[in-house]
């Protein structure tokens, strides 16, 4: 097994670090520096780069990594434009890193972007801007229809899989999601958990997804009292039409 190595970069993203004895996969390195700093202090190896989707604070910075591993395989949408790529993914593919001797599954989860990958292994999803814990990313180049499509894809991983995102919005997230759904105790529950979390300058990521199942809004657009939110009724208020609605709502929230 490998373990799962969280570092901070700029002011709320995640970079995820998979290490094996001396040998590490980065998944959206959007800054090389906190990266290069802890494989020099420890002196590991970098193999493999994967990128979610094409966003500067995602791929900043691989350029800089594969100059300093210049072996390092780089994996990356393949309608995208990703420096340094050397295997460009559509999704429905496996990757296997061998120096993890771990199987990926590679997920198209367009919405957030069109190309954009999330990657689905040994119970870890590493879903980028795509699912968040509490929310979900923009959608900046798909459809809403593609979005919650995308979303759907990732809901029907079981339970136990642990949601790494690529930002720490919990906190804004749950807040949104009180707000379309306020009778939801599970809810309730999570939120003070994060607020208690966020106050002593604790990530609250990975989550699960049994607990986004439970508490996002936008995994629960069936839910009666979500739909009542959305203010849609009748024939309008397909899980589509709901998810589409709250989606609008929190992007000025
Ligand atoms: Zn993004």
């Amino acid at each position: 097994m490998f373990d799962v190595i969280r570092i901070p970069a700029f002011k709320d993203n995640y970079i995820w670090l998979l290490r094996k004895g001396a040998s590490v996969v980065v998944i959206d390195p959007g800054d090389a520096d906190p990266v290069l700093e802890m494989l020099e202090r420890d002196r590991l190896a970098l193999a493999s780069i994967l990128v979610t989707h094409h966003h500067k604070d995602h791929q900043g910075g691989v350029a800089k990594l594969v100059e300093r591993f210049p072996t390092a395989e780089v994996f990356g949408p393949a309608q995208e434009s990703i420096t340094g790529k050397n295997h460009g993914l559509q999704g429905g593919e496996h990757v296997f890193l061998q120096s993890l001797e771990l199987d990926l599954q590679v997920i198209a989860v367009p919405g957030h972007t069109l190309g954009h990958l999330a990657y689905y292994g040994a119970g870890c999803l590493f879903c980028g801007d795509t699912l968040f814990a509490g929310g979900c990313g923009r959608i900046f180049e798909g459809t809403p229809a593609q979005m919650y499509d995308s979303l759907m894809r990732l809901a029907s991983l079981p339970g136990g899989t642990k949601v790494y995102c690529a930002h720490e919005y919990t906190e804004a997230n749950l807040r949104f999601a009180l707000s379309v759904e306020p009778g939801n105790c599970c809810l309730r529950n999570r939120l003070d958990d994060v607020m208690i979390l966020r106050s002593r300058g604790l990530a609250t990521v990975p989550s699960s997804l049994a607990l986004e199942m439970e508490t996002n809004p936008f995994l629960r657009c069936d839910e009666a009292e979500i739909k009542r939110s959305a203010s849609i009724g009748g024939a309008a208020s397909t899980p589509l039409a709901v998810f589409t609605e709250i989606r609008r709502r929190k992007d000025s929230f």
